[in-house]
């Protein structure tokens, strides 16, 4: 049997063809082979399904044997609740009943062996993580001022969005809470991002920078990291340091610590990027919130400055440190890089800078360069320009990479007729610059 991985692709590349009989005897047709997931979760998003003429959106898990469903314990969780469609391979020729964790029994697809053997005959292409859309055939008729427009009048739309967001927090919160919830979002990355607001919501700006010389301690219990023998592992720095914390915290504890843990996810992060060391860079950045503040909302609005300041910020354990219970490492790990500082400019502090400050438009807003594409932003590039080389070229702003996002959110995710009756291509065609 290939390797799951090999046959997601040759699944999303559509090698078993659309049309099926489930193993209760419904037909089964594919009407849209969604997103393919590489994160937790079911392995297919967006998908859309015709069971015996009714359609169903929503999610498709793919395993080798029907057995692994139970196995991985997808029954009993909930991230596996609207999974329309089950599919696996043959060989296994006992009976299963795919359930979901409210007890709904989930149509289920059998590949036999003998499909398998044809499908991995044929030659293949390398799959990609998305499929091309209708829209590819405008967009290559379009002269580049065109497409630069229309990408800046997404973006734009997505930045009045972003801020209308940001003012509505602030309304109810202030300006400096919804500043910081806004930066401990992006700092927690996609996985991590509401995990962090919602630390950024109990941990508040204000009463970390009431105390001072408590606020990481606070921040760090208060994410769930710390315990009474957190430092008996460890040696020298690292045991004086921890100690400490602990110390600290404990004194906090009774106000901050909740009943309801945070829900951390652990898996698919680069070590720097580790939620004990994005919850540390969020205590550095409360110790050096005035001057942080001010680069956020400077006006005219510089992300050079923003930049320098939060890329040289500067931590005696965590520049050495993975997580807090890591040996030390003896190169340098930046406590805030740029590519994560671009991500909050991009995210929240450019939105705002568009709507009020005149030096800040969106030309300058285009002119910022992205360090990284997102698997986000490759997925909407090869959907709407046909491949991932075809998409570069209007990758490389932030602004543009907003934009792409935008339509992605506005079109791709609302659309479940596999392309056939979204409105975008229509409206590409009659798009002036
Ligand atoms: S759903 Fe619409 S916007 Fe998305 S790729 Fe298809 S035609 Fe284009």
């Amino acid at each position: 049997m290939p390797a799951e991985m090999e046959l997601q692709a040759l699944w999303f590349s559509g090698a078993f063809g659309r049309k099926f009989l489930s193993t209760a005897g419904q037909e089964v047709e594919i009407v849209q082979f969604g997103e393919w997931n590489r994160g937790a979760g079911p392995d297919f998003h967006h998908v859309v399904v015709l069971i015996d003429g009714h359609s169903h959106h929503g999610a498709l898990e793919l395993d080798p044997c029907a057995s692994d469903w139970e196995n991985h314990q997808h029954a009993t969780n909930p991230a596996y609740r609207d999974v329309v469609l089950h599919v696996s391979f043959g060989g296994d020729e006992r009976e299963h009943f795919i359930r979901n964790d409210q007890h709904q029994l989930i149509p289920q697809v059998v590949i036999s062996a003998a499909e398998l053997t044809e499908a991995l005959q044929r030659p293949r292409r390398e799959t990609a993580i998305a499929r091309a859309g209708r829209c590819v055939a405008p967009l290559r008729h379009m002269n580049s001022a065109s497409i630069v427009s229309l990408l800046q009048e997404a973006a734009l739309h997505r930045a009045q969005l972003k801020a209308r967001r940001f003012w509505q927090i602030a309304e109810a919160h202030g300006r400096d809470a919804a500043l910081f919830q806004s930066v401990a979002q992006t700092l927690g990355y996609r996985s991590n991002a509401l995990t962090m607001q919602v630390l950024a919501q109990r941990a508040r700006l204000a009463s970390l920078r009431e105390r001072p010389e408590a606020s990481e301690a606070i921040l760090l219990g208060t994410a769930g990291f710390l315990h009474p023998t957190i430092h008996e592992k460890a040696n020298g720095e690292t045991r004086t340091y921890l100690e400490k914390l602990w110390q600290t915290w404990w004194k906090h504890r009774a106000q901050f610590e909740s009943i309801h843990p945070l829900p951390w996810k652990w898996n698919g992060h680069r070590p720097a990027n580790h939620p004990h060391r994005r919850v540390a860079a969020l205590a550095v950045l409360v110790d050096h919130w005035p001057k942080i503040r001010h680069h956020a909302m400077a006006r005219p609005f510089s992300p050079k400055h923003l930049l320098e300041r939060l890329t040289s910020l500067k931590h005696p354990f965590w520049n050495h440190h993975h997580t807090l219970g890591s040996t030390r490492s003896s190169s340098f790990i930046a406590l805030f890089g740029k590519t994560q500082a671009l991500e909050w400019i991009a995210n929240h502090l450019a939105p705002l800078a568009l709507q009020d400050d005149p030096h800040f438009d969106l030309d300058a807003y285009t002119r910022l360069r992205a360090l990284s594409c997102n698997e986000s932003v490759r997925r909407a590039g090869i959907r709407l320009f046909g491949s991932e080389t075809l998409a570069k070229p209007w990758q490389k702003s932030i602004a543009h990479q907003q934009a792409l996002l935008q339509v992605y959110r506005d079109f791709c995710l609302e659309d479940t007729s596999d392309c056939a009756l979204c409105p975008f291509p229509e409206q590409l065609s009659q798009w002036q610059a």
